[in-house]
């Protein structure tokens, strides 16, 4: 019989005095176990995907909690094999926002973090404010294109480090005595992201409990969510409710190339460029059209089409 096998995502923000004393524990924990997966650990917490055998998970949670104590796991579809191997690390961050000075935890979480929201919440909050609740995108701009909360505002922003940089800008100044409500994918960087934002003077700051997963699991395509949730694993995308058949659904994503309706992101034909790019399945089939936009990987994959013909 085949065993069953899962993933487990969770964090838990917790100080921490001896990281390294943890990432060591950490270590056996998941080779005993034969665990695979992405851990990091710093003063300020523990950020982890792993997957293996259910018993296994179960076992490594028990231990884990006896550390951390109160923590919640995320349990999905999977197994070790979606991993190519164990990584337990400790980094100066859990989520690299390039700001470990600023960020404060206790043994209660994050400190001086946003209001938490339940899903419903979020909905009585946009009940109650009406249009004056801002939505703020807390991931990478790109993952925005396919999946939103209406009228979001998506700072512009390629990686988490780019954050501060968008907050300092000025561009969200007019934002700051509104009721702002941040939200990312599974939560972990609003709770850090929401406390930037107050130390920088936006006043009323909310979080999403569980993040878009949870308020998607809630009101699939029947609340103030629209489009696909990007994920960061080799689905690319994931629908609420009853997917793209809903008649809620909202496609977002557009074929860069011919305005096709996708939530589908592709690889640049240019092997040395890292950029995700909305592409139809035909386009993306066609070698001449598998491009990002750059100009230069454009002339990359003309050359690449020469090269074949001749
Ligand atoms: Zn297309
Ligand atoms: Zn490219």
């Amino acid at each position: 019989m085949q065993r069953l096998s899962k993933i487990l995502l969770y964090y838990k923000f917790l100080p921490i005095s001896d990281p390294k004393a943890v990432m060591l524990w950490q270590r056996e924990l998941c080779e005993r176990l034969e665990l695979r997966g992405r851990i990091l650990i710093s003063e300020h917490g523990i950020n982890g995907t792993v997957g293996g055998d259910m018993e296994a998970c179960k076992e490594y949670i028990k231990k884990t909690k006896e550390y951390f104590g109160k923590m919640e796991f995320k349990w999905s579809e999977g197994s070790a094999e979606d991993f190519p191997r164990l990584s337990v690390k400790v980094r100066d961050e859990i989520v690299a926002f390039g700001a470990p000075g600023e960020l404060k935890v206790d043994e209660n979480g994050v400190v001086g973090g946003g209001v938490h929201l339940k899903p419903a919440q979020v909905n009585k909050l946009v009940e109650e404010r009406g249009d004056d609740v801002v939505f703020f995108d807390g991931r990478n701009a790109m993952e925005a294109q396919i999946g939103k909360f209406r009228g979001a505002v998506v700072p512009d922003v390629e990686t988490t480090h780019d954050f501060i940089r968008e907050l300092e800008s000025g561009k969200y100044d007019w934002m700051k005595d509104k009721p702002v409500v941040s939200y990312c994918t599974g939560g972990i960087r609003c709770e850090i992201l929401s406390a930037l934002m107050k130390n920088r003077g936006f006043k009323e700051v909310y979080q999403i409990d569980g993040g878009i997963v949870r308020y998607g699991e809630k009101f699939g395509n029947d609340g103030l969510w629209e489009g696909s949730l990007y994920v960061f694993d080799k689905r690319m995308h994931v629908e609420f409710g009853a997917g793209v058949e809903d008649p809620g659904f909202v496609q977002l994503g557009h074929c860069v190339h011919c305005g096709t309706a996708t939530n589908k992101f592709e690889n640049c034909g240019n092997l040395d460029c890292r950029e995700l790019t909305l592409m139809c399945p035909e386009c993306a089939s066609n070698p001449a059209k598998r491009v990002c936009g750059k100009p230069e990987c454009a002339e990359v994959v003309a050359a690449q089409g020469v090269a074949t013909q001749a």
